[in-house]
């Protein structure tokens, strides 16, 4: 039965939101942005917005790197980023890890700088080597920085962040080391200052748990130094204008009030959580995910997209379907029929993928729903895929959630 205002029928109970971002938003983060925005001089806006200041430096591992935070989604924290470091003709390397990457470099290249790439290879994560070999050849020291996707969201690879700061050092070479953790912050832990990460980027809709809105910038000293002297013009995105202790800088006008609420109150979640049991949580239901894509694989039609299990995600599976299978179809039959959403396949993975979310707020139940409808669809289209997936993930979960809450 649809409703006079709505084409969509009416659905009881809940829909399981399993998209990479925006990924479910818990409801203390909703009450929270259900209060009244304030005067721009109550020092209650101060408060929230250092809170978000304080949770995000916590999360990336920073003692002291400037956080700027945008009314943005990721691409606006990309191009931020970008002018913020890189100006019009000065070189920048992105290495490959699939759409992620390719769409930064579009921005990049849209935005006057020039953009240097290394191949990415379906299925494998950042070619480190690749990274070094260019560097190397780089003898004036042109290239200003290295813009990579730590976990590559369409993918669904996450690529060792460390390994990358070593290659840059072997190499000699002096440019920044730039990190999207978009998908990554809030699932999987992140060590900007041990890692000798000069600068991130990320939003507030995948780990963070918060609704898209919210974009923001990390920088070091050495990225703002370069940022300093980077003769590109602006001024919304300008961190040089940003730095600064009253809350209308910052934000270069009204601040995004009941977004940077919401997000506060996330950081209040996972702190009450602890960061570590937020970040083994993650594993363990990426382990549940991946034990049923395992048992589906065994019947040939579907198979990971990333051929390297130790890179697979924690925040999202990319899930590979044999020719003739339309994963659209199998999106459609889990979101109207079963009440699970899911992600389709992005660039070249456009109608060969469909993609699991299992970051931010979730729980063992909420996943082993998503599993259950995923497998139904299938079913459902006479995709043979054994019918053990759900299986797998309950024994996966009963051997090895040790933790409570999960
Ligand atoms: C989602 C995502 C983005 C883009 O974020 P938007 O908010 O959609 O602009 C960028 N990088 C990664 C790794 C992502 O997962």
């Amino acid at each position: 039965m649809t409703s006079a205002s709505s084409p969509f029928p009416y659905v009881p109970g809940v829909r399981f939101l399993h998209s990479p971002g925006p990924s479910h938003v818990p409801k203390a983060v909703q009450d929270a942005m259900t209060q009244q925005p304030m005067d721009m001089g109550d020092p209650r806006v101060d408060a929230f917005i250092a809170g978000c200041e304080r949770g995000l430096r916590s999360l990336l591992n920073t003692k002291a790197a400037d956080v700027f935070l945008y009314a943005a989604n990721g691409h606006g924290a990309w191009e931020a980023m970008t002018v913020n470091l890189i100006g019009p003709g000065q070189k920048v390397l992105i290495p490959g890890t699939g759409h992620f990457a390719d769409s930064w470099a579009l921005l990049a290249d849209a935005m006057g700088a020039h953009v240097l790439r290394t191949p990415y290879n379906e299925g494998y994560p950042i070619d480190i080597d690749a990274i070094e070999q260019v560097l190397r050849a780089d003898t004036k020291n042109e290239i200003v920085a290295v813009f990579a996707v730590h976990t590559d969201t369409a993918s669904s690879t996450t690529s060792d962040i460390a390994a990358i700061r070593r290659a840059m050092d072997a190499s000699g070479h002096p440019a920044l080391f730039v990190v999207d953790v978009v998908a990554s912050l809030g699932a999987i832990k992140f060590e900007m200052d041990a890692w000798g990460v000069n600068a991130v980027i990320g939003a507030s809709q995948k780990g963070l748990m918060t609704p898209p809105g919210l974009g923001f910038c990390a920088a070091d000293e050495r990225a703002m130094a370069v940022c300093n002297k980077n003769p590109a013009p602006r001024f919304y995105w300008d961190w040089r204008l940003r730095k600064s202790d009253l809350s209308y800088r910052k934000f270069c006008g009204t601040p995004p009030q009941n977004l940077l609420m919401g997000m506060q109150a996330a950081f209040g979640l996972i702190e009450k959580e602890g960061i570590d049991n937020v970040l083994s949580r993650h594993q363990l239901l990426a382990g549940a995910v991946h034990a049923a894509v395992e048992a589906w694989s065994e019947e040939g039609n579907v198979q990971f997209l990333c051929r390297v299990p130790e890179a697979r995600s924690v925040s999202v599976t990319a899930i590979l379907v044999a020719p003739g299978i339309d994963p659209e179809r199998i999106r459609q039959i889990a979101r109207e029929q079963f009440q699970v959403l899911i992600a389709g396949g992005l660039g070249q993975f456009a109608g060969r993928v469909f993609r699991i979310g299992h970051l931010g707020d979730l729980n063992a139940a909420m996943v082993l729903g998503a599993l259950g409808g995923v497998e139904a669809a299938m079913e459902s289209m006479g995709v043979a895929v054994g019918g053990q997936g759900v299986r797998r993930a309950v024994q996966y979960l009963s051997e090895h959630s040790k933790q409570a809450g999960v």
